[in-house]
């Protein structure tokens, strides 16, 4: 048997010859070479596939040795796709590798270039481009996988259009949210004070000089309390002299005059509110100077050991700090961050769990908080934990899913047996580690696969918006909103962008009109934009209509949604549903972070013009947007991050 027949006889014999045959032929796309992405071209090379086309935006980090095995150290910095493909290329000499050093939402990856693909392969470690992804996958109607892990657990799911839920069928947890009292007033738990610490007085001292004022309005509207709203604007008032003093050069006064305002003088305004310390122990103001000196007694046993517990020993991120040690550590990155304003380099510092100065000034801050409110003061490898929602990314979870990904494409790929595709699930149970769900019908009400998907070709410096839309809907006269994205281009009282061309409302290749009916009772109609063909004649009309014209279903009653079936060969299925991993990438951002809203905008640059003030939101996209925007109410447990 020659090398090639040994090298594949096994694989022969588990596919079929018919299936096996076609692999050297599959057109795969994979998207992402990190984690997820190694291990799965390095499976799929060596299962036979044999035209793989491998894209990735980032280059290789010297952490990412740890568990993407196509790289060795002296590849860092060169671009992850090239060198995987280099080094995967070796293993079967059969198969042809196009590596791609780009980002998959630039516009020329668009309707056509995904429908040369015979399968796509996810394995992202971002939200948003695996939406990206999902939607062009639908739009192209290209089977894709999809799969993500976080820590021990791990995703895989087919999807296919019209036949399986897509990405966003299910609606992906929301970052949680915290009271705005509860960070800025009264917290109890260390991440609290963490947060308080990384997204409120960092941002205060060091970010932009922003109005506070909208937040607090909306936590007066929501009915918390007023008097202690008041206090809080005092606050935001007194901020501004701190701010100054942070970027007046020779000012040596800033971090102390910073330690002041904020463990001192907030904290005694705070306790005027009688009734707010009723029922649970109030914050103890810190004394700058008393602490330094040692002289300085905190209430309570615990706090004093758990604060006053140095220990020298150990790595530096994982020492008890004492109080004395918070306070010095304070002053010490303040003053280095301040250094860093003064030289003009940067104008603000936002929170990065890499960079050492504010990773160092939450820790610092958060403890010192954490003192004053009687709660358990952390070392500065749990703050970077927690304020980095740190999910460690483990090699074999990535093999485990990448397996399951290879699975799940052979499914997709043998025609007629669609039915052995599974939702798999890496979970947390040494006796069940896999679940397995049959894959849910798609969901009525989902703003992205239920849409009806037409690919108009066109000079969008010619084209314009009128005669598009005109030319999709053909004999159709209904009345129609149009978006791209979230923004509203015309609607049947607003015809001002119908003469524009495409280009001057920035509508182009790679992206979506969508055309909406306005009596909700059709199915939105999605064009998306690709380029003329090169012999298009100049003469000719600047667009291709689709042909035949896309007909939208008529929309659906949308019935609760359907209990997924449990599969009959395993008898403890989980009936969770799509875990909404962040992947391999380390970080699920749980920002907790309560940010202030920027008002709308109702008018921009490109045309979207609403008389009313307010762009809506088409039907099916402003669903979207309710359940994307939802807050999930209630206290964080610790830093648990609850993924199902
Ligand atoms: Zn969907």
């Amino acid at each position: 048997m020659s090398t090639a027949k040994a090298r594949s006889a096994h694989v022969r014999a588990v596919l079929g010859t018919e299936l096996f045959e076609r692999l050297p032929n599959t057109k795969v796309l994979l998207v992402g070479a990190g984690g997820i992405g190694c291990e799965l071209l390095k499976n799929i090379v060596l299962t036979g596939f044999g035209k793989i086309t491998l894209l990735d935006l980032d280059t290789i980090d010297l952490s990412n040795l740890n568990r993407q095995f196509l790289f060795r150290k002296k590849d860092v910095k060169q671009s992850k796709a090239l060198v995987a493909a280099q080094t995967a290329g070796t293993f079967n000499p059969n198969v042809q590798l196009t590596p791609i050093h780009g980002n998959i939402k630039e516009p020329q990856y668009d309707i056509p270039w995904f429908q040369q693909f015979d399968i796509v392969l996810n394995a992202l470690d971002n939200l948003d481009a695996r939406r990206h992804v999902n939607k062009m996958c639908m739009a192209a109607h290209v089977p894709l996988v999809e799969s993500g892990t976080a820590g021990y657990l791990g995703q895989v799911q087919p999807l296919l259009k019209d036949q399986t839920e897509c990405f966003d069928c299910i609606p992906k947890p929301t970052p949680k949210t915290f009271p705005v009292c509860t960070i800025r007033s009264t917290p109890s738990q260390p991440i609290h004070c963490i947060v308080w610490s990384k997204s409120y007085l960092l941002g205060q001292l060091f970010g932009e000089d922003e109005d506070a004022g909208s937040e607090l309005d909306d936590a007066e509207k929501h009915g918390e309390n007023a008097q202690e709203i008041a206090a809080l604007r005092k606050q935001a008032q007194a901020f501004n002299t701190v701010r100054i003093a942070l970027r007046t050069p020779f000012n040596q006064d800033a971090a102390r005059l910073a330690f002041q305002k904020v463990f001192n003088t907030d904290i005694q305004n705070l306790l005027v509110m009688a009734d707010m310390w009723r029922s649970r122990a109030p914050p103890v103001p810190l004394d700058f100077d008393a602490i330094t000196e040692g002289t300085f007694a905190l209430r309570g046993n615990t706090l004093s050991a758990s604060c006053d517990a140095t220990n020298g020993a150990g790595l530096k991120d994982q020492r008890a700090l004492s109080l004395r040690d918070n306070v010095e550590l304070f002053v010490d990155s303040t003053n280095r961050m301040a250094a860093r304003l003064r030289g003009g380099n940067e104008t603000t510092i936002a929170f990065d769990k890499d960079d050492e100065d504010a990773l160092d000034f939450v820790t610092a801050a958060s403890n010192l908080r954490s003192a004053a409110y009687g709660i358990d003061t952390q070392t500065r490898w749990e703050v970077k934990e927690m304020a980095g929602n740190i999910i460690p990314a483990i090699a074999t979870t990535n093999a485990i899913v990448s397996g399951l990904i290879v699975l799940q494409a052979l499914h997709l790929l043998r025609r007629n047996n669609n039915s052995a595709m599974r939702n798999v699930h890496l979970q947390y149970k040494p006796a069940v580690p896999l679940s397995t769900i049959t894959l849910s019908r798609p969901n009525p009400a989902c703003g992205i696969c239920r849409d009806t998907y037409a690919l108009v070709r066109c000079d969008p410096s010619r084209a314009r918006l009128g005669d598009i839309i005109k030319g999709v809907l053909g004999e159709d006269e209904r009345e129609v909103s149009v978006y791209e994205d979230k923004r509203l281009l015309s609607d049947p009282d607003f015809d001002d962008n119908l003469d524009r061309t495409l280009e001057s409302l920035n509508v182009t290749q790679g992206k979506f009109l969508a055309i909406v009916d306005e009596e909700g009772e059709w199915g939105t109609i999605s064009a998306g934009l690709s380029t003329l063909p090169s012999d298009h004649p100049p003469t000719a009309p600047p667009f291709i209509l689709p042909s035949p014209l896309p007909q939208p279903p008529k929309k659906e009653k949308v019935p609760p949604p359907p209990e997924p079936t449990p599969t009959p060969d395993t008898p403890r299925v989980s009936r969770k549903r799509s875990l909404p991993i962040d992947t391999d990438s380390d970080i699920i951002d749980l920002a907790p972070t309560p940010k202030r809203l920027k008002p709308t905008q109702n008018t921009n640059p490109n045309g979207d013009l609403r008389k009313n003030g307010k762009a809506p939101g088409s039907p099916s996209k402003r669903r979207k947007l309710d359940t994307d925007g939802a807050v999930v109410p209630g206290e964080l447990r610790g830093d648990v991050i609850v993924i199902d």
